[in-house]
């Protein structure tokens, strides 16, 4: 969330725009609450409320690893290691925690992993927009037999490779975030994965680790709030996992973020 960011680097979403970032990792000193927010006392404990929206009860998850550095040796390996990560955790106590956040006629379970593509085209340049990641899906949907259609369930990752910046909402990875969900008109969900090419987005983890803490972190806030700020939500603190980013635990194998639960009021 924008609050967890150096004040020099705070981004102020649009009005009506949800957060929906993971923010960059930071040295606790500068973690420490500012003399203006210490003076204001302690903030209110983070309550999620739902919004009515839509949530993704049975997830089905897309990998597309974009771009020719994912065939190459070390990266091909790295995308592998991501598909296992998501075989794994679609079935895992991960998914199971977000039971609280079930609502009447709306059960969220266990999700699976549909499949994965790395494509070569259209070819990146240094930077992508949010707009361009959305005319890419868009196109790979309607063009591609190898692209799944987007039902109520599916979510879509989006792998960028080293050296790409991905532009969104006037800021950047690296300077402002690591990773975000959004949607396409209420109809396609997204996460869009910049690669970890900065301290900030790494957190002092590996490449593999930094990736499944943000993509988990992703996962559970596209699931509980697929479009961002009509699932649940809470004003002042973003979705689920922003409450608690960079709080890592080990689930199997793999690093993934700490979620904030309602009925623990804290960060499970
Ligand atoms: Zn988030």
């Amino acid at each position: 969330m924008p609050n967890d960011l150096h004040p020099a680097k705070k981004i102020y979403p649009a009005h009506g725009d949800a957060i929906r970032i993971v923010p960059l990792h930071l040295p606790d000193p500068v973690r420490q609450p500012t003399a203006e927010a210490a003076a204001a006392g302690p903030a209110a404990a983070p309550q999620l409320t739902y919004r009515n929206g839509p949530l993704l009860t049975a997830v089905e998850v897309f990998t597309l690893f974009w771009g020719p550095a994912w065939q190459q040796a070390a990266q091909s390996t790295l995308a592998t290691q991501i598909n296992q990560f998501f075989d794994f955790i679609l079935t895992s106590p991960l998914i199971d925690q977000l039971a609280e956040y079930s609502v009447p006629g709306r059960t969220i379970g266990h999700g699976k992993h549909t499949g994965t593509l790395t494509i070569t085209t259209p070819k990146l340049k240094h930077s992508v927009s949010d707009t361009a990641i959305q005319h890419m899906l868009q196109q790979e949907i309607a063009n591609n037999p190898a692209v799944p259609h987007p039902t109520p369930n599916t979510l879509y990752f989006v792998y960028l490779p080293p050296g790409v910046r991905v532009v969104q909402g006037g800021s950047a990875s690296c300077q402002a975030f690591c990773g975000y969900h959004n949607d396409i008109s209420g109809q396609i969900f997204y996460a869009a994965m910049p690669y970890p090419g900065c301290a900030g987005c790494t957190g002092g983890l590996s490449t593999l680790d930094a990736l499944t803490s943000t993509s988990s972190h992703e996962l559970c806030e596209a699931i509980t709030d697929p479009i961002p700020g009509q699932g649940w939500y809470d004003d002042a603190n973003g979705e689920i996992g922003d409450i608690c980013a960079w709080k890592t635990k080990k689930l199997g194998a793999y690093t993934v973020q700490l979620e904030w639960s309602n009925k623990a009021n804290q960060c499970v």
